[in-house]
């Protein structure tokens, strides 16, 4: 029997319990809970199958009761998912790993089961839910529909082959990128000495330790160094090496990675192409493009198409505008030079920003003291969303974290007079890097989820990765924690996910907060909340110095705006380039592989405003697409952003001045995007918002396209 007193993993009713977590906890608690979600799961299933039960019944055993059985497992392992996260060591991953196959297994399970896809089926189509359990039920019907559980015995042996052959095919495609990056090197002798002086130290010592396997001797200063395909070498190498012929070496085998020899990726995409187009089929859909948008917000190819030629048409002079610039800076820096090559541009690009908007990030950092930048977040939440943010003495209130520098707030309904606050949700927030034991980047995870059935109250982990405070002995030494610009932003992302989580209103847990959002919405409001970092006076309110508290200068948020949109526009048509041609080559089939280099040839001629170079093989490492799951999906990047700059735009077009009218827009966004979960469909829900449908205008304005 397990003690239940002092296993964290067991004490689910609150807030985990991080300081009683045991490593040798892990494996019997995981590996009785599921023994007993197992038990009860199979007894649930046996139990549909002598359907006796009326509708509302049926409902709550296969959504409510299964919630009810499932939260103890899920509780125990995500509290480890999130310790593997941020506070890693060799026996926790070890633990980990050997109990996560089985978490698979049962999860996968469950998945499939039958009785539970037939009684959805039923739940279906009865038309006696409401709507919120309308949308619960069909995406979990979907979603079992899209794993082949419906198929008859042929077919489904057919898809399950499928599926494996395309798990072991994205696994070849990702090796065989891998590989040809491993396989390839660029060696720089002394005589290179004058050029390599224009790359950053910071590369060159990455080159020269990269070097010294081969060159034990070889020193940042002089060589040799080692440039390779990976992009911390290659990017500083592009747009730093003053030698023409030098990068055009490097930049040919990069757009060609894996497109000959043992590495080709292309026979490899054009069977992914077909296997995806023949599973499109055997699930009775017309091609691979219509079982990703069944999931999705976007409800067809033509509405992303148009959408994505509408974006094209207005962006492509201002993608002219700045391949023309790139061209006349490279005239004026060496005359003699004819043509700009492709291997030129991004050097030529760097080389003007330089000399138009050059900042050091080391400027900025003053201006963004952690304690400063959570004041100007919380401050704005409260403007817009009417709600007080207010920070927990973890001490007094007897909460445990897992590290000392991790904090803990409170959210509540803003009262004018203080008195009688409504408790709305918590969060931790993990602010500073810990290497070795954390994960790089940032993001926000759901530590406990809003749900009636389990009377839940939502909390949410948000991990960032800042530098953190000097502790001095005194004064003069000490210094808070001083963040990048883009650590702000990343900030204002995560905290928009943590609010959509937070801030629901759904309290069926399957719709509630992010659950059950279709992927391409739900950058909705991080991309949102990120706007308010360019908007000068919100910036300003919290940018203050940490010595004189005076703000950031105008002149130094000018050059973060600039920085921001500096050519912009060729970026943009890029990412069109990869959204549509994603799109043509999952609703086409494909015959042969010389079709794909034509079919990347004719996008490249629409979209890009620079021929791509003969030996331009981009598809061969598109990893999104064809290993990750972005297969018909390469777009949502840009919806998003069309979505969430449209929404911000409404707030400018009211006029940020105008503080009654704010706090109008931000409570209706507040009770539309924020509010009502994966409860409704993303389209209704930005209707609601917005009073119309998203446009492309807003989008092209922020980037300063219009
Ligand atoms: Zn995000």
């Amino acid at each position: 029997m397990l003690n239940t007193l002092n296993n964290a993993l067991l004490l689910n009713n609150g807030l985990p319990q991080f300081h009683l977590f045991q490593i040798n906890h892990i494996e019997e608690t995981i590996d009785t809970l599921l023994k007993k979600t197992h038990e009860q799961f199979v007894q649930i299933e046996s139990n549909l199958e002598n359907n006796q039960y009326t509708i509302p019944e049926l409902y709550e055993i296969s959504i409510d009761y299964i919630e009810k059985i499932e939260y103890p497992l899920d509780f125990a392992w995500s509290m480890i998912s999130h310790l593997k996260s941020v506070k890693n060591s060799d026996e926790l991953r070890e633990s980990y790993e050997k109990m996560m196959p089985r978490v698979i297994e049962e999860n996968s399970y469950m998945s499939q089961s039958k009785p539970i896809f037939d009684t959805l089926k039923m739940l279906k189509e009865s038309n006696k839910l409401n709507s919120v359990q309308q949308r619960i039920i069909d995406s979990s019907y979907k979603s079992m529909f899209l794993s082949g559980i419906d198929l008859e015995n042929n077919k489904k042996k057919r898809f399950n082959e499928i599926k494996l052959e395309l798990g072991e095919l994205s696994t070849k495609f990702s090796n065989n990128i891998l590989d040809s990056i491993k396989n390839y090197e660029l060696i720089i002798d002394h005589q290179y000495k004058e050029d390599m002086k224009h790359i950053p130290l910071y590369a060159r010592e990455l080159y020269s330790q990269s070097a010294q396997q081969k060159f034990p001797k070889s020193n940042p200063e002089d060589g040799p160094w080692k440039v390779t395909l990976d992009i911390p070498s290659f990017l500083p190498f592009m747009s730093h090496c003053p030698n023409s012929e030098l990068r055009k070496e490097i930049y040919i085998k990069y757009i060609s990675k894996a497109s000959s020899g043992k590495e080709n990726n292309l026979p490899i995409i054009k069977k992914i192409l077909n296997l995806k187009e023949e599973i499109a089929h055997l699930l009775g859909y017309e091609n691979y493009v219509e079982v990703s948008l069944s999931g999705k917000m976007a409800s067809n190819q033509d509405e992303i198409e148009n959408i994505l030629n509408d974006l094209s048409e207005k962006s492509k002079p201002y993608a002219l505008k700045d391949l023309n610039e790139i061209e006349l800076f490279m005239k004026e820096m060496h005359p003699k030079k004819e043509k700009l090559e492709n291997w030129d541009i991004t050097y030529y690009s760097e080389k003007l920003k330089e000399k138009k908007y050059k900042f050091k990030e080391e400027d900025l950092k003053p201006y963004f003291a952690l304690e400063n930048v959570l004041k100007g977040l919380f401050k704005l939440s409260n403007h817009l969303f009417s709600i007080d943010i207010q920070e927990v003495d973890i001490k007094k209130e007897n909460i445990h974290t897992w590290h000392e520098d991790v904090k803990f707030f409170h959210i509540y309904e803003n009262t004018f007079n203080g008195t009688n606050k409504t408790y709305i949700a918590s969060f931790f927030l993990d602010p500073y890097s810990r290497p070795g034991e954390k994960n790089g980047g940032a993001w926000m995870n759901t530590c406990v989820q809003k749900s009636k059935v389990l009377d839940k109250k939502p909390v949410a982990y948000l991990i960032c990765n800042g530098t953190p405070p000097i502790k001095g002995n005194n004064d003069t030494c000490s210094k808070p924690s001083l963040m990048t610009f883009d650590e702000v932003v990343t900030l204002f992302h995560e905290f928009g996910h943590g609010l959509q989580h937070m801030l629901t209103t759904i309290e069926d847990a399957g719709a509630s907060g992010i659950n059950n959002i279709e992927w391409d919405a739900v950058e909705l409001p991080s991309q949102f909340m990120e706007n308010w970092c360019y908007h000068q006076p919100t910036l300003k309110s919290f940018a203050l110095h940490y010595k004189t508290g005076k703000p950031i200068p105008d002149d130094l948020f000018q050059k973060i705006i600039d920085n921001k949109n500096y050519h912009v526009g060729l970026g943009m048509m890029r990412q069109i380039y990869f959204g549509m041609m994603d799109l043509y080559l999952y609703s086409h089939s494909i015959e042969n592989e010389q079709d794909i280099i034509e079919i990347q040839k004719q996008f490249s001629y629409k979209y890009l405003v620079k021929d791509i170079v003969e030996e331009d093989r981009f598809l061969c490492a598109f990893s999104h697409i064809f290993a990750g799951g972005y297969s018909a999906g390469y777009y949502s990047y840009k919806w998003a952003e069309i979505m969430s700059c449209d929404a911000f735009c409404a707030f400018e077009e009211a006029g940020l001045e105008n503080e009654q009218y704010i706090k109008l827009l931000g409570m209706r966004f507040r009770n539309t995007v924020l509010s009502l979960g994966g409860g409704t469909h993303p389209a209704d829900v930005f209707k609601q918002f917005r009073k119309r449908n998203p446009n492309v205008d807003a989008l092209l304005r922020q980037n300063g396209l219009l």
